[in-house]
C-alpha cells in the first residue's frame, strides 16, 4: 500500500511531526454486518492509516484532526499498534472533559476491534467490542448519538454483542429493538438472530438489497483494488495535504450511516485521478453529521470510515 508522508501539527502540544497517511481512499461499496468495508473476505484494512498519535504528548485522533505542519518536521509519528492508538483515542473521548463524547468513543472502540482483528489480537478485539457496546448504549441516553443514527446504533449494539460472544444478550437486544429498525437493518437483525441461535460469532456480508428485492440475492461486483492516486510522492513536502486526504481515511461504519444504510451499490472502482472527492451519491455519511475535523481544511468529503468528527 502506497503511503504519503504528511507533515502535521498536534493542536494539543504544538509539536510537528511526519505522519503516514493513505493518499487515496477507495470505497468498495460493500459492508459487512458490522458495517466495515468488506467484500467476500476482501477487506482493504485501511483503518490503521486513519489514526495518528502525537509522538510528544500521546494524543491519538483521526489523521484529519491534525492540521498541516508549517515547517519540515523532524519527528515521526508515534509508533504502536493501530488498535492501541484507537483505544487511546477512545479513552480520551471518555475521560477528557473537553472532548467527552460517548458516540465518538464507540466509533474509536469499533475501529480498535477491527484493527485488533487484523493483527489477530482476538482477545483484545472482543474487549474492544464490549467497550464499544457500552459506549454506544451510553450515547443513546446522553444524546451524543445523532438522532438520525439511532436505529443504526441500536443495530450495531446487537451485532457487536454477537461478535464479542454474547449471543444471548445479542438476541435479547435485537428482540427488544427490531421493531424500531428500518427495513434493511431489521432484515439483517433477523439474520443475525438466527446466527446467534446457531452459535456463530462470524461476520457476514451486509445484504441490504435482499430486503428490498424480494430476497433476490445480491449481485456483487468484483471489488475494486485500491489504486494509489498519482498524487503525492512519498516524502512529499512537509505540510503537504493530499487533495483527497479527507477521503483518504478508511471508511468508518458511521460514514455509511449518513444514509442510514450501507452502500448497496459499489462506487466506481477507482477515483479518477485528479478528482479529490467521491461522487456525491456516495457522500460519506459522516458528512452531514459533523463538522470537519479541527484541521480547518474542511474536507468536502467526510473521511471515509472516519466518523464524522463533530
Ligand atoms: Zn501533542
Amino acid at each position: 500500500m502506497l503511503l504519503a508522508e504528511v507533515g502535521v501539527r498536534c493542536v494539543q502540544c504544538g509539536t510537528s511531526f511526519v505522519s503516514r497517511q493513505l493518499p487515496t481512499y477507495i470505497d468498495i461499496g460493500y459492508r459487512n454486518s458490522e458495517l466495515r468495508q468488506e467484500y467476500r473476505g476482501y477487506c482493504p484494512m485501511m483503518e490503521q492509516y486513519a489514526i495518528v498519535t502525537c509522538p510528544s504528548c500521546g494524543r491519538a485522533d483521526w489523521s484529519t484532526a491534525f492540521p498541516p505542519a508549517q515547517s519540515t518536521p523532524v519527528l515521526a509519528q508515534a509508533g504502536g499498534s493501530a488498535h492501541m492508538q484507537y483505544r487511546q483515542a477512545a479513552l480520551a473521548k471518555e475521560r477528557d472533559a473537553a472532548s467527552v463524547n460517548s458516540y465518538q468513543a464507540a466509533i474509536f472502540y469499533t475501529h480498535a476491534a477491527w484493527c485488533a482483528d487484523d493483527s489477530k489480537a482476538f482477545p483484545q478485539a472482543r474487549e474492544y467490542r464490549r467497550l464499544a457496546v457500552e459506549s454506544y448504549k451510553r450515547s443513546l441516553t446522553d444524546s451524543t448519538c445523532p438522532q438520525n443514527l439511532r436505529g443504526e446504533t441500536e443495530y450495531l449494539i446487537g451485532e457487536l454483542m454477537r461478535r464479542s460472544g454474547d449471543l444471548e444478550g445479542a438476541r435479547e437486544h435485537f428482540r427488544m429493538c427490531i421493531g424500531r429498525l428500518s427495513a434493511r437493518f431489521a432484515f439483517m437483525a433477523r439474520k443475525l438472530m438466527r446466527l446467534c441461535e446457531g452459535g456463530s460469532t462470524e461476520s457476514i456480508p451486509f445484504e441490504a438489497d435482499a430486503a428490498q428485492e424480494g430476497g433476490a440475492s445480491q449481485v456483487y461486483r468484483t471489488p475494486a483494488q485500491p489504486v494509489a492516486a498519482p498524487g503525492p510522492k512519498a516524502g512529499g513536502p512537509p505540510g503537504f495535504q493530499p487533495a483527497n486526504s479527507a477521503s483518504g481515511m478508511p471508511s468508518a461504519a458511521p460514514s455509511v450511516s449518513a444514509q442510514g444504510l450501507p452502500a448497496v451499490s459499489p462506487p466506481p472502482a477507482v477515483l479518477p485521478p485528479g478528482t479529490g472527492s467521491n461522487p456525491p451519491s456516495k457522500g460519506p455519511p459522516g458528512a452531514n453529521k459533523g463538522g470537519p475535523p479541527k484541521t480547518g481544511g474542511p474536507p468536502t468529503t467526510p473521511p471515509p470510515g472516519a466518523p464524522p468528527l463533530s
